[in-house]
């Protein structure tokens, strides 16, 4: 510190005088103040790596930042997108209002870009009216594309500047690592590639540099779209699948099943929508409609004078941690005048590992339902088994990956017997997934496995099906 107090840069150099046996008897301290020196270093690196009509990081930095990321990701895994965003027709702005404006454009524009993204992607220009974004940490390719429109949209907006107002678009190019390509100039080159194609196909638009990539992305992004307001349309029902004792062959539960076909008329199976509906939060309003849906038809069987089993509803992770399921289940058993057992929550492992942990509140308050807990395809997950200490199970879903070889694979018959006997002590049910055939349900019987759900007895059928299985209240 200066007497002012002010803090500045010096180099110190110490040197130790010492007598005849070595100890030291003096130091020699050399100090310079180096600040202007300093001054200068920043000055160099700004003008090497920072651009000067935007501030953003200029192509230098912005390659080592690629580099970075490769290093980082070869380390630790994971992958990052490459956005090129290009102007559209920039010239013109340039030959028309000449380059004060074009400038002041580009300075917007840079904003703009900054503004679109999360703190911990990276906008930097190359030159002209060309940027570059990194995007690291990214979840999954499709997330992009959704970067991606977002500045799409962003730069269509039309620019205020001091004198009038104008319209400037872009077109976005994509490269993924490690997909894409493994080093920063191929990454480069493959996502300039995809930023000429979009520029092809009509500007103000984006492209993957993978085809596959982009025609995934896309369609993700349209069922997304579509299936947002699904249930307001009607285009969304649940099917049913029977769950029988093994040993008595008694009806003795189902399960609730969501089924979508799109408006255009194609039936899109769960397995697709429901990881896409997870991604982008729109599960919560599908689960609420399942939930709703199904205890309302369980108050109807009910009025009809059928006695319907429990009926297990799958609860997504996301359900959880976005929105108050525990108290949305309670409210509609409480509408249709329902106990907690007339339904059972189906939780998968990896949600019950990750919440068992903080049992936050709204996991708790899903627990303290009082509805039993299934965990679904179990054995698939971490299995970490922490958390049946904790957790009051009621029944296990052995997952169909153990199912399906039951009768020749060796290995099947013993993890199966022991899933059964662990459980047994545990007084927990176990429910075998996916059995198709009277051989499998003959092991699973033997292995001491409780309740079976498979095509062996039905598949997921229709509302007005599986009233034929439904006991009637005896009068
Ligand atoms: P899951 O909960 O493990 O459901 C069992 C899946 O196995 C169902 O597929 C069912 O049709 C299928 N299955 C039943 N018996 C057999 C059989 O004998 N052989 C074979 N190969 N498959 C059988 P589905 O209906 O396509 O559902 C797939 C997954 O989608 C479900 O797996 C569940 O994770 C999810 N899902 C379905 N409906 C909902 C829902 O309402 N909410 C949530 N969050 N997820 C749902
Ligand atoms: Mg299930
Ligand atoms: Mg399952």
């Amino acid at each position: 510190k200066r007497k002012s107090g002010e803090i500045f840069p010096e180099r110190l150099s110490i040197a130790r005088i010492s007598n005849e046996n070595g100890e030291p008897i003096h130091y020699i301290e050399i100090f310079s103040d180096i600040t202007s020196e300093f001054a200068s270093k920043e000055k160099i690196h700004q003008l090497a790596y920072i651009d000067a009509l935007t501030g953003l990081p200029n192509r230098q930095m912005m390659l080592d930042r690629i580099q970075n990321e490769i290093d980082r990701c070869g380390r630790i895994g994971g992958q990052f997108a490459l956005l090129f965003v290009d102007l559209d027709l920039f010239k013109n702005i340039n030959d028309r209002y000449g380059h004060p404006m074009g400038d002041e454009i580009l300075h917007l524009v840079a904003n703009r870009l900054r503004e679109s993204v999360r703190k911990c992607d990276i906008v930097g220009r190359l030159g002209g009216d060309e940027f570059l974004l990194i995007i690291p940490d990214l979840g999954h390719s499709d997330f992009v594309a959704v970067v991606a429109e977002k500045i799409v949209a962003q730069l269509a907006q039309p620019f205020l500047t001091k004198n009038t107002e104008l319209v400037v678009s872009g077109s976005i190019g994509i490269s993924i690592f490690p997909d894409d390509a493994a080093d920063v100039t191929e990454l480069m080159k493959h996502a300039d590639v995809a930023m000429y194609e979009a520029k092809k196909r009509g500007r103000n638009g984006y492209q993957y540099f993978s085809p596959e990539l982009h025609s995934h992305a896309l369609r993700r992004i349209a069922l997304n779209s579509a299936l947002r307001g699904a249930a307001l349309r009607n285009e969304l029902r649940i099917v049913w699948q029977p769950q029988v004792d093994l040993l008595t062959g008694k009806f003795v539960g189902m399960e609730a099943l969501m089924r979508w076909t799109s408006a255009d008329g194609s039936a899109i199976s769960p397995v697709e929508f429901i990881p896409i509906a997870e991604e982008s939060g729109l599960i919560v309003s599908l689960g609420d409609w399942v939930i709703a849906t199904v205890c309302k038809q369980i108050k109807t069987w009910r009025d009809q004078g059928f006695r319907p089993p429990p009926v297990a509803i799958n609860i997504s992770g996301i359900q959880i941690e976005r929105s108050a399921v525990g108290s949305t289940i309670r409210s509609y058993l409480d509408l249709f005048g329902l106990n907690a057992d007339a339904i059972t929550i189906e939780i998968t492992e990896s949600v019950l590992m990750r919440f068992s942990g903080d049992a936050g509140d709204e996991f708790q308050d899903l627990l303290s339902l009082g509805s039993n807990i299934a965990i679904d395809d179990f054995g698939t997950g971490y299995s970490s088994l922490a958390y049946l200490k904790h957790i009051a199970v009621a029944k296990l879903k052995i997952d169909i990956a153990f199912v399906r070889e039951i009768v020749t694979g060796p290995r099947d018959r013993p993890i199966v017997g022991a899933i059964t006997s662990m459980a047994g002590q545990l007084g927990i049910m176990t429910i075998a997934e996916g059995v198709e055939t009277e051989a499998q349900a003959q092991i699973l019987r033997a292995l001491g496995v409780n309740i079976g759900q498979g095509y062996l007895w039905s598949p997921p059928i229709e509302t007005a099906d599986i009233q034929s299985w439904l006991p009637k209240s005896p009068i």
